[in-house]
């Protein structure tokens, strides 16, 4: 933060009423944008602007007895923190005018743009709350607000969301957030209008039963798709709160699983290869994992040389690339008879890793064949809600308390 400057040579005044026109102290007054506020001074440091404001004064009613007085008791001069004015800070100096009524009580004026027992202008709040929708951290908007890390922390605090409402397409996945105790936190995203809805300390049972508890039956019946991936307690969960949603399995998420099984197969065929041999395999395991029809002519003809080198390898890739095709295809009928197929193929292919690649397919089959059914809805927007994430976290260096975590990817992911 930067320290307040003492006045040197640099801080001259300007006087906004005394020897100006009233045209000016109009202009003044009206630049500085709070009603009912006159500035009797502004003076101008290297680093800050202090304008020194007052109030007319009123008729009041007083707190304890409700009746009114005009009567004056004294003044105090008040320093409030305001929006950074010309890239500067900004001090607003008050003549705080203290009344005294009739029944003994003495109290302070009421200002509009200044909540009781606050030292900063609402606008600035606001402000802070502002910048929680920029990817910067704490620090950052506590110096661009002039307040300490303190302030911009207790102003996040303050901000709630409502609870999200049900929407008919629900999608889940998780991401390393190591916030709270958990190290995975939980993004529920509304796919169909590319929405973050919420996020949850962790993906267990327990906490998935508690937040989905939560809501009433009524809501939680008109959910009709739930996206996720292969974690068995999101299924449970779905099934038990959300019964009358299909459960699809996020196609990333099991195709991936193809590639994880070529990739082993490549990995264990290396182990035998010559040091030389070893490393250009693993230096052009790209080829092996790119769909073969996307090569260049060149890039083929280097595959097909990969893949004579073995007979595993050859087989894997022909299931690979048939798998994908299978992903690809339009039509559900095929589909879904080709996925069985397949399924019956690389179970008796000999290829341990496709084998169980295989069995994880026929165990979430019915999962897995509902995205091919319903095409159309697909976890597409959850990756690059992950990403802002990830710059979150990373210009934060981690943020550790998970509702702090929590307001603030609400933030940053709304639009
Ligand atoms: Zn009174």
């Amino acid at each position: 933060m930067i320290k307040e400057k003492p006045p040197s040579a640099t801080v001259y005044q300007t006087n906004a009423l005394g020897g100006t026109s009233k045209m000016y102290s109009y202009c003044s007054n009206n630049l500085l944008n709070i009603k009912d506020v006159f500035i009797k001074k502004v003076v101008h440091a290297d680093f800050y602007v202090k304008v020194f404001i007052e109030t007319k004064p009123s008729p009041q009613t007083c707190p304890c007895c409700g009746s009114i007085t005009k009567r004056i008791h004294d003044y105090r001069i008040q320093t409030i923190k305001d929006l950074p004015f010309q890239t500067k800070h900004c001090f607003l100096v008050l003549r705080k005018r203290r009344y005294v009524c009739s029944c003994g009580k003495k109290f302070y004026e009421n200002y509009s743009f200044l909540p009781r027992y606050l030292q900063r202008t609402n606008r600035l709040t606001a402000f802070i709350a502002d910048c929680f929708h920029e990817q910067q951290n704490i620090t950052t908007i506590a110096r661009r607000a002039n307040v300490s890390t303190a302030t911009v922390n207790r102003v996040l605090d303050t901000i709630h969301f409502p609870k999200m409402m049900l929407p008919e397409v629900l999608s889940i996945d998780e991401f390393k957030g190591n916030a709270g105790n958990e190290k995975y936190q939980c993004i529920l995203v509304d796919p169909a209008k590319h929405r973050v809805l919420d996020i949850l300390p962790g993906r267990n049972q327990q906490c998935l039963t508690q937040y989905f508890y939560s809501f009433p039956k009524m809501d939680r019946l008109k959910v009709k798709f739930f996206v996720c991936d292969m974690w068995q307690p999101y299924v449970d969960m779905a099934q038990i709160y959300f019964p009358n949603a299909k459960i699809i399995i996020d196609k990333y998420h099991f195709i991936r699983q193809v590639g994880w099984a070529i990739e082993a197969v490549r990995k264990r065929l290396q182990k035998s290869m010559p040091k030389k041999l070893r490393k250009y395999f693993k230096h052009s395991r790209r080829l092996i994992l790119t769909r073969y029809h996307r090569l260049s002519n060149e890039k083929k003809r280097e595959c097909d040389l990969m893949l004579l080198y073995n007979d595993d390898l050859r087989k894997a890739h022909y299931l690979k690339e048939k798998f994908y095709e299978i992903c690809q295809n339009p039509k559900y009928s095929e589909q879904r008879t080709d996925f069985w197929d397949w399924i019956k193929e690389a179970e008796s292919s000999g290829i341990p890793e496709f084998e169980k690649c295989a069995k994880t397919y026929r165990n979430w089959s019915k999962y897995i064949l509902n995205a091919y059914k319903y095409s159309n809805i697909s976890n597409g927007p959850t990756e690059g809600f992950n990403n802002k994430i990830k710059v979150l976290k990373r210009t934060s260096y981690g943020i550790r308390n998970f509702e702090h975590f929590r307001t603030r990817i609400l933030m940053v992911t709304d639009m």
